[in-house]
């Protein structure tokens, strides 16, 4: 299937590696050009030149951390003043940190408000000009399974995503009428970093448990029986970018191998 996204401009937040890195790959590879921005600078410059030579397609560089507007702005600007136009805007970050209600201060609620939703706000604010003159803007916001069922020992995620979800349902009304879309995609348990290096993986290293056997523990209750791995997810929200899914607006689609169980 062609997804029609040559020609098209996409900006990937959080990008220098796990779900973002594929998402702007998978982007690439459908003949997008493409702007990534993350904190780590060496990271994001590594990330971006080898996706220029794998794919041929240009690709724009800037670290950004999306807590803060003047970044925002920036790596929207640049994109604008390289490219000349915006159509896709994916936006992600890392995640809150881990933690029970008693173990967070109003600045730890303040921080995760302004790491989750904000900086979400605050791109689609930026972006938004641009996605109107595009004619078919998408916008697509990486969340969490959190947003359907509640994950045990991340609260801040429970509470402050499902922020995310009542943003772009109100704004796929408002943005409509612009043929702008704007969807959720929610990752189960993806094969990253975070993964690797999360909560429920350093419980079972601390008991002595192999890295190995710890990943394969993680993935006895997702019913097809094993992790995810980031292009899944991207194959997702390369769909939503495309001109086939101009249909598709205000949805939160998990992509989790089955491991949410509610019926929403
Ligand atoms: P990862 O740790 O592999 O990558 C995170 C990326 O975010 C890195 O490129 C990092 O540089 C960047 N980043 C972190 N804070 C940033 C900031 N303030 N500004 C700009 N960039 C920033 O993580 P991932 O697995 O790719 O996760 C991406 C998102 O998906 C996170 O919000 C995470 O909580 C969420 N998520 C992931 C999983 C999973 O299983 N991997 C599950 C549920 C939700």
């Amino acid at each position: 299937m062609d997804l029609g996204l040559q020609g098209k401009v996409a900006l990937v937040m959080a990008a220098s590696k796990g779900i973002g890195r594929a998402c702007a790959e998978a982007l690439a590879a459908e003949g997008a050009t493409i702007a990534v921005g993350s904190r780590n600078q060496e990271m994001l410059e590594q990330t971006a030149r080898e996706i220029r030579e794998r794919y041929g397609v240009p690709v724009l560089m800037r670290a950004t951390d999306v807590r803060r507007e003047a970044d925002l702005a920036a790596i929207v600007n640049a994109t604008i003043r390289e490219y000349g136009r915006l159509d896709i805007v994916v936006n992600n970050a890392g995640g809150p940190p881990v933690g029970s209600f008693e173990q967070f201060d109003d600045a730890q609620w303040q921080a995760a408000f302004e790491l989750t939703l904000l900086s979400t706000v605050r791109l689609i604010r930026l972006a938004l000009p641009h996605l109107r003159q595009s004619g078919s803007g998408r916008i697509i916001n990486i969340v969490s399974t959190s947003v359907k069922q509640p994950i045990a020992g991340l609260l801040l995620s429970n509470a402050i995503r499902p922020g995310v979800i009542g943003l772009a349902k109100s704004l796929s009304s408002e943005l409509a009428p612009d043929n702008i879309t704007i969807n959720n995609v929610c990752p189960g348990r993806i094969l990253t970093d975070r993964l690797r290096k999360g909560p429920g993986m350093q419980q079972k290293l601390d008991q002595g448990i192999s890295e190995q056997e710890a990943l394969k523990d993680l993935a006895r209750d997702i019913p097809m029986g094993r992790l995810g791995q980031p292009e899944e997810l991207a194959s997702l929200v390369a769909y939503l970018s495309s001109s086939h899914a101009g249909y598709i607006t205000g949805t939160t689609i998990q992509v989790d191998g089955g491991l949410v169980r509610s019926l929403y």
